[in-house]
């Protein structure tokens, strides 16, 4: 794959510029040992409660986020971003159904188990997601987990590019790897909830609303 000189010369600019020790540090000082106390009782609270998948996975992106405030001053995620809508968007059925509602958009049964190819876990560049309409997420009040929990400590999108994709994909020494602070509770609490209804089928986005 043929890289730019300038995007070669823009993620060496951000390697010498970038501060992700202090951004991973602010997000640690913002999840005090309150706050993720509190979220951890959130979670328990709303994985005991007696209601359905549906009910709780809608309950659960609200408490994604908030999550997502609590380090929106040090993340590049932000509404009208959308350089993940071009890679892997795995969802579960559950979601997708809830989707449907949303948008009266019937998605596809799938049978049980992972329908995620090799090609859509690596990312691919020409395949927008179904809901991304220029440029700007269609469903963004209905969009699922996976697209919630995305939490990238960079000022903006660009180590999100393709190219950097590619590069840290084969090892090159000139991608640029940004941490993510991701909370491993909430995914988690998310398979817990889609496991309460068999798990189902977990495919890409696209797979089911092609
Ligand atoms: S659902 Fe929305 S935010 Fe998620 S990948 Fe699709 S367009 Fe992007």
């Amino acid at each position: 794959m043929q890289i730019s000189t300038v995007m070669l010369q823009a993620l060496k600019d951000r390697k010498a510029s970038s501060d992700y020790e202090g951004r991973m540090q602010a997000v640690q000082a913002a999840a005090t040992s309150d706050w993720q106390q509190a979220m951890q009782q959130k979670l328990g609270k709303l994985l005991s409660e007696p209601s359905s998948v549906r009910v709780k996975l809608r309950k659960l992106y609200t408490l994604a986020d908030e999550a997502h405030q609590n380090r929106a001053s040090v993340i590049a995620c932000k509404a009208g971003c959308s350089a993940c809508c071009h890679i892997q968007v795995e969802i579960n059925e559950a979601e997708a159904r809830l989707i449907g509602d949303a948008t009266g958009r019937k998605p596809r049964q799938l049978p049980p188990g992972r329908h995620t190819t090799p090609a859509q876990q690596l990312g691919k560049q020409d395949t927008p997601c179904t809901f991304l309409v220029q440029g700007k997420c269609s469903i963004y009040e209905h969009r699922p987990f996976v697209c919630r929990e995305m939490a990238v400590l960079d000022v903006d999108a660009l180590t999100c590019s393709f190219e950097n994709m590619y590069l840290a994909r084969m090892n090159d020494p000139r991608a640029v790897l940004v941490p993510q602070a991701n909370m491993p509770p909430l995914r988690q609490a998310m398979l817990k909830i889609v496991q309460g209804s068999r798990s189902g089928a977990w495919a890409d986005i696209r797979q089911f609303f092609p």
